[in-house]
């Protein structure tokens, strides 16, 4: 009897186990004895995009029904160490104990985290890595109205103007502010960043957008900023400045989860490289997906730390993890077509076209699109295996032009 195991239980990893069953029933007979299990700390799928959302009907879904109903097994526990030559990888179980797992064929889809403030900077910041950092965020800002008026109550600074920062600097600018107006306050959201410019990372095309809304919400955005300390007293700039503010929020980029470097070459942000089928280079039983791979999603453009890419390589690494098993070819990946959509709080929204990023939409049509995407797009899919297996097909969507791209959005925002 083979296995395929899933290290990971977030977007890549729930649909490599979906992609996986999926494979396995379209192959039939030479696939039905194959087992499928996720293993990961929990069976509840954190919704990433969402941490940032002052309104989230919900940060996390329990995946386990839906796993359940594809006939995909699940191991609650954490992967500790990878012995490939063996075929097995060494997991804590909740009750801290150790076990092997055997595998024919593994799926790496744990993810990334934050890359951590200095140790001494961490219990004066808050962060948007995990379900529990959103709570807390809630719970702190929330709070802010029992706490004594003072010039930095309704105050936030934000570190990293990229893709997160962005997000939680307007939704802060909003949120403060209509905390600070019941008491006859005012609000103050700085945005820091090494960058000379907001959003950098994103490149030239939505750069003016993202200004002038940062300039509509009023985030003032500190460019060149080179942070000395954080501490009780704010934010201490190497000029000497401080920034004061009650609530300081962490954005500076993510790392791939690090056991991807003890089996494969990594990049700088710790991903491993991939083939077009998602095999691990070097690594025959060995595939990746989501913010562990970096994989060729167009010529020339790589895929990027995302949901958009977790969820298509998860499909794909799920289908040839099991392929390979039922002595199936394997399928390759490829994702011409690449959108980018921006919550900017009281600005609304953004939403860009193909890999250059050139503006769609702005204001309140991008902001829909956006609560689509977060609110339908981004959800599992029901626990119903023929509706579950029937979108875990891993055929990418044709790469369209922007006024095509337009239509299938006002399409979609007809129907909400
Ligand atoms: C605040 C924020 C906002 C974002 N906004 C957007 C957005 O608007 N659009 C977008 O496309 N992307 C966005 N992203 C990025 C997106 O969420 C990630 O790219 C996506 O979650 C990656 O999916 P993944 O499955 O690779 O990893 P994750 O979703 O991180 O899932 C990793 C899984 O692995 C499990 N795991 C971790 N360690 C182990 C271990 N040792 N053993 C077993 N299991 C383990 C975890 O419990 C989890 O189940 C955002 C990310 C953040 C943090």
């Amino acid at each position: 009897m083979a296995r395929v195991l899933i290290a990971g239980a977030g977007f890549a990893g729930m649909w490599a186990a979906l992609g996986a069953a999926r494979a396995r029933r379209d192959l039939g007979a030479a696939a039905a004895d194959i087992h499928i299990d996720v293993v990961a700390p929990t069976p509840r799928l954190c919704l990433k995009p969402r941490l940032y959302e002052r309104h989230a009907a919900a940060f996390e879904t329990d995946i386990a029904p839906l796993l359940a109903a594809a006939n995909v097994g699940y191991v609650a526990g954490t992967v500790e160490a990878i012995d490939a030559p063996a075929g097995r990888v060494t997991v804590r179980m909740p009750d801290s104990a150790t076990r092997q797992e055997a595998y024919d064929s593994l799926v790496l889809a744990m993810g990334s985290h934050t890359v951590p403030p200095p140790a001494a900077w961490r219990a004066h910041i808050r962060m948007l890595d995990s379900t529990a950092d959103a709570l807390d965020l809630h719970r702190h800002v929330t709070a802010l109205p029992q706490r004594q008026p003072s010039p930095d109550r309704y105050a936030a600074a934000v570190i990293g103007a990229g893709f997160t920062g962005l997000e939680i600097a307007t939704e802060l600018a909003g949120w403060l502010g209509d905390l600070a107006r019941e008491s006859g306050e005012a609000a103050r959201v700085v945005l820091l960043d090494r960058a000379a410019s907001a959003g950098a990372t994103l490149g030239e095309g939505p750069r003016e957008a993202i200004a002038e809304a940062l300039a509509l919400t009023g985030v003032s955005f500190r460019a060149a900023a080179s942070i000395r300390r954080v501490g009780p007293e704010g934010i201490l700039l190497e000029c000497g400045e401080t920034i004061a503010a009650a609530t300081i929020v962490w954005a500076a980029g993510m790392r791939a989860h690090p056991l991807g470097a003890t089996i494969g070459h990594t990049d700088t942000e710790g991903r491993l490289s991939v083939d077009v089928m998602l095999r691990v280079n070097g690594q025959p039983r060995i595939f990746a997906a989501g913010d562990m791979a970096k994989a060729a999603a167009a010529p020339g453009h790589a895929t990027l730390m995302s949901c958009q890419h977790a969820m298509p390589t998860g499909r794909t690494a799920g289908h040839n993890a099991l392929r390979v098993l039922a002595g199936a070819e394997p399928i390759t990946y490829a994702q011409p077509m690449y959108v980018t959509c921006l919550d900017l709080g009281p600005a609304g929204g953004l939403v860009t076209h193909g890999w250059e990023r050139s503006v769609l939409w702005t204001g309140a049509e991008a902001k829909a699109v956006k609560r689509i995407i977060n609110g339908r797009i981004i959800a599992p899919p029901p626990a119903d295996a023929d509706r579950a297996l029937q979108a875990a097909d891993p055929t990418p969507l044709p790469a369209v032009g922007p006024e095509a791209l337009a239509d299938r959005w006002r399409a979609l925002l007809a129907t909400v």
